[in-house]
């Protein structure tokens, strides 16, 4: 290894916290400096946005605090730029410039807004707890008038964010909608289950229908109809930072970094990505964008670099679905159990064990930091099983 190893870590969300306090236990006899940056000091608790939205106030976590007595250095800025050649990061447009021998990339994903005229403009989003925050306080306004709320996007987080917003405000008319049916993706009795929790808290459901713009008291569907939103909240899709790609950082037709099986850079492969942002392959198919995908990447991160740094080889990282926890309001929830490729299983739990479960999920990335730093906690529920064990293709 070469003396006092420079490791950055950009985006200190769910993946980058994970990878830099790991990396700093398994590498703590060695000679290794680990650098975290990121735009806030207070961590964002993204499974949580949708409780923000509906006026909760959420426990405060300041990323100092969690990386304390890790030796780990945070410097709070915005990576404005990638010198992949030179192995530099610059920071808020060149009020820092970060050297690095190892870069980890874990900029996470944000709503798109940028597909439908008038989202970005009239839609709040759920991306931050700054956004949440403002959302909150619009929708504290509303409700003590009455009036409309459209949740475009019936994916878990729209479905999440409708039910908790119209259990908070009985009074507003909450309406999700989308294109598929709310947990499409679930079995039929959990999605049995979640449908009659939106029906009981009076949301109603559009499926089939596409918003094709947003406009600053309404949203317009394709064929034209118009759906009534003093508030307009949108779930529908995501995008990632542009960083990597303007950096000629290889990355698909998303902005994701293409990465080899050992979550490398296929371009440059003292580039490790991880989370939302990276591209990741399994044999069953393409991981998609959640906490539960991202934390084992993050964990097989860090213990991949220790290895590369003490000569060791790396296995290919392998990665398996194991749950769907869908929380709906505070009283009710649903978990689909899944097989490795997210498809539904017989399992599912519901009402209050599955509520206790999902508050576990929710909550389990924080308890996990503070143990991390004191011992080996795993973050991957599973690996995939038989369904991982061919290399993907
Ligand atoms: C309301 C909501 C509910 C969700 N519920 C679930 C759930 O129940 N289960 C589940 O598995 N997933 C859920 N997800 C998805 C989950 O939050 C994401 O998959 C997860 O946050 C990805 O982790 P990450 O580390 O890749 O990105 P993030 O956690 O988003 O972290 C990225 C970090 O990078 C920072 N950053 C961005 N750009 C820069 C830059 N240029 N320079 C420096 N830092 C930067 C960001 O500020 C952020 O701190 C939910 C998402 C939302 C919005």
């Amino acid at each position: 290894m070469r003396s006092g190893h420079r490791v950055v870590v950009l985006g200190a969300g769910y993946t980058g916290m994970l990878a830099a306090i790991r990396l700093a236990r398994r590498t703590r006899r060695m000679d290794v400096r680990i650098t975290v940056v990121n735009p806030s000091e207070r961590f964002t608790e993204r499974l949580r946005m949708h409780q923000v939205a509906a006026g909760q106030e959420l426990a405060e976590h300041r990323i100092t605090d969690l990386l304390a007595g890790t030796g780990v250095t945070f410097v709070r800025g915005t990576a404005t730029a990638i010198d992949p050649e030179g192995r530099t990061v610059v920071v808020d447009d060149g009020a820092v410039t970060l050297g690095y021998d190892t870069l980890v990339y874990a900029l996470g994903s944000s709503a798109d807004t940028g597909g439908v005229p008038g989202a970005d403009v009239h839609a709040f989003t759920l991306d931050g707890a700054g956004g949440a925050a403002r959302l909150a306080a619009r929708l504290r306004e509303l409700g003590a008038a009455g009036g409309t709320v459209a949740v475009c996007g019936g994916g878990l987080t729209g479905v999440e964010a409708a039910a908790e917003i119209a259990e908070a405000y009985p009074g507003l008319d909450v309406t999700l909608i989308g294109v598929a049916e709310p947990g499409a993706m679930m079995g039929a009795k959990a999605r049995a289950h979640l449908r009659r929790a939106l029906d009981r808290l009076g949301v109603t459901v559009k499926v089939g229908a596409r918003v094709t713009k947003v406009l600053p008291d309404a949203v317009e569907l394709e064929g034209g109809e118009i759906v009534p939103a003093d508030v307009c909240l949108w779930t529908a899709g995501v995008k990632v930072p542009s960083l990597a790609r303007d950096a000629g950082i290889a990355v698909d037709e998303r902005g994701l970094v293409v990465v080899d099986p050992t979550l490398r850079s296929v371009s440059h492969p003292d580039v490790h990505a991880i989370g939302d942002a990276a591209a990741i392959r399994m044999a069953w198919g393409r991981i998609h964008g959640t906490c539960q995908s991202g934390m084992p990447t993050a964990q097989y991160t860090a213990d991949a670099i220790a290895r590369l740094l003490r000569g060791r080889p790396v296995k290919p990282f392998r990665f398996g679905y194991f749950h769907q926890p869908v929380s709906l309001g505070r009283r009710d929830a649903v978990i689909q159990f899944t097989r490795a490729d997210d498809t539904p299983r017989r399992a599912y739990l519901k009402g209050r064990a599955a509520v206790l479960y999902k508050e576990t999920v929710s909550g389990s990335p924080i308890k996990l930091y503070r143990l991390g730093k004191r011992m080996n906690v795993s973050a991957t529920l599973s690996k995939g099983g038989r369904a991982t064990r061919r290399p993907a293709a």
